[in-house]
């Protein structure tokens, strides 16, 4: 059992024997196979297992995994240099690309993970206004930052509160929390502190809790009321962008932030972020202005040939989305029909190739609403799909992501798996995925 033992080695000297916690599979109960190597929709286990992989480096690989273009855009790249500290083509290419299908970004600057996009981007927006407060919605995540580990106060019109151990009150409570899809929670924050707020930041389409739409009027809300009080609007699409559609939600719903973060997607499977938005907005970021962001590896030539590549081939394939959003349909369908058929009442959410099945009867509109999920039997459902082959987040509370490398044949398979999966919600559990 190789999983097993490096899992042993692992935990010895790293905590939870993973380098982000999610893929410890505590979530669910049951311990995480280490993965050896994949290619398109499949990934294989250091035990040789295989699965139809709907993690998808939690969603980066649009294309699936060592698409050929991008693995060979990266050899060369590679061979060219693997870091200069210096200005390359292949950046200007890489801002050329992003603004021309996002264009609320005018100007953009690359880093190294969406974490660091979004803690920039609200350095960036206190530095333009002036002001101390951000806020932003329960349940949507948005990197480790200190100020975006906070929930909820007690009175909503309060200062958030760490939500981890290590972060400062004061720096929690400039962090305001309303509710997702809930205008009066926000209506209510500008009410009490308006003329502080730095910005309000969000998933446009939430995928940190399940996968959640935005309701008709939220988004547009949002725009009229940072209008309302002067405070910039930031759209986190670091899952949405280039995933719901070439141009990212912004696009999708016709909304437009002064500020966009970007990631996942646009490092093609390397490690990248960026952030950026209106000209005037950028040009208070150093060197231009005084508002301070660097980064020794950001721009780095072979992570921009691997998010090239993957962009690229996303552009030139227009129809890609419309086939996504076609296996998104069939396999939110076929999940809804297999709990229908056991009496299971749940809520499946799928936007494009984004989809959350819900152990709840809903509606899910937010994360108060994702809570009510019975993870019990999400766990069960979870190691009955990775014991068919089939491996979805290990957690309730993310989204499938389907890749353009998943087949019709895939499909099937996991049809087959959730539907078994479903009629074995009852049984006993082994405890363990082995
Ligand atoms: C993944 C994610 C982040 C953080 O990105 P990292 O690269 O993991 O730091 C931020 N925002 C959203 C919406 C995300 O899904």
């Amino acid at each position: 059992m190789k999983s097993a033992d490096l899992l042993k080695r692992a935990q010895f000297l790293m905590p939870g024997g993973v380098n982000s916690p999610v893929r410890s599979f505590s979530a669910v109960g049951l311990t995480p196979p280490f993965i050896a190597y994949g290619g398109g929709s499949r990934i294989f286990d250091a035990d040789g297992r295989e699965y139809v992989d709907y993690v998808c480096s939690w969603g980066p690989l649009i294309l699936g995994h060592a698409h050929p273009t991008a693995v060979e855009a990266v050899e060369r790249a590679a061979r060219d240099g693997l870091s200069f500290g210096a200005p390359t083509e292949r950046e200007v290419e890489m801002a050329e690309l992003i603004t021309s299908a996002l264009p609320s970004m005018e100007m953009i600057r690359m880093v190294n993970s969406g974490t660091e996009a979004v803690l920039s981007a609200l350095r960036l927006a206190r530095g333009c206004t002036g002001r101390p407060y951000i806020v932003k919605f329960s349940g949507c995540y948005h990197g480790h930052s200190d100020s975006m580990l906070v929930e909820a106060g007690s009175g909503l019109a309060t200062a958030g509160t760490p939500n981890s151990a290590g972060i400062l009150p004061a720096i929690a409570s400039a962090t305001l929390v309303a509710r997702y899809n809930d205008p009066d929670s926000v209506r209510e924050l500008f009410a009490a502190k308006g003329a502080e707020i730095a910005a309000v930041i969000v998933e446009p389409i939430a995928a940190n809790m399940g996968l959640v739409p935005p309701e008709p009027d939220f988004l547009p809300f949002l725009r009229r009321v940072a209008d309302e009080y002067g405070a910039l609007l930031i759209f986190d699409e670091v899952i949405s962008g280039f995933r719901v559609a070439y141009g990212g939600a912004q696009t999708l719903y016709g909304v437009r932030p002064d500020l966009t973060v970007l990631g996942k997607i646009i490092g093609g499977g390397l490690p990248v972020g960026a952030y950026g938005g209106r000209r005037e907005l950028m040009r208070q970021v150093a060197p231009l202005g005084p508002v301070y962001q660097a980064g020794t590896l950001a721009g780095n030539p072979v992570a921009m040939a691997a998010g090239l590549a993957t962009l690229k081939i996303l552009q030139g394939d227009p129809a890609v989305y419309a086939r996504l959003e076609e296996k998104g349909r069939i396999l939110a369908g076929a999940l809804r029909q297999a709990a229908a058929d056991n009496g299971r009442r749940v809520t499946v959410h799928q936007i494009g190739s984004l989809l959350t099945l819900f152990f709840t009867p809903g509606p899910v509109a937010g994360y108060a609403d994702a809570r009510q999920s019975d993870t019990a039997l999400f766990a069960r459902f979870f190691e009955s799909l990775l014991a068919r082959g089939v491996y979805i987040a290990p957690s309730q509370f993310e989204a499938l992501f389907i890749s353009a490398a998943h087949t019709d044949a895939d499909l099937r398979l996991t049809i087959a798996a959730a539907e078994a999966a479903m009629r074995e919600l009852d049984a006993p559990r082994s405890g363990t995925a082995d």
